[in-house]
């Protein structure tokens, strides 16, 4: 069974509706965080708040999301000795991709 892309009509996997060439783009996947963000991060992340840890940076809020202690972009890595909770205002505002 086959579905159609929807621009083009052409063949594609059963319940695709783009082919490769018109495929949309993943509004329900966080897509500002997503860059980088390995299936590693993700698996740790949940590691991380588990627990429903208080954020490390400001130590007031819940954290929610996991903050690299070293940047990706300056050669951090996504293992759990480089993540440390952190709420959303405090890990968005470090800006990481400066
Ligand atoms: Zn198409
Ligand atoms: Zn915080």
């Amino acid at each position: 069974m086959f579905s159609t892309c929807s621009i083009c009509r052409t063949l594609t996997p059963y319940g695709v509706s783009r082919c490769p060439t018109h495929k949309p783009r993943r509004h329900h996947v966080k897509t500002r965080q997503q860059r980088g963000y390995t299936e590693e991060y993700l698996t740790n992340r949940r590691i991380i708040l588990k627990d429903d840890p208080i954020c490390s940076i400001c130590l007031r809020r819940k954290a929610t999301t996991a903050d690299h202690i070293v940047p990706l972009s300056k050669g951090g890595t996504n293992k759990l000795n480089n993540l440390r909770p952190a709420c959303l205002p405090c890990n968005s505002g470090r800006g990481n991709r400066t």
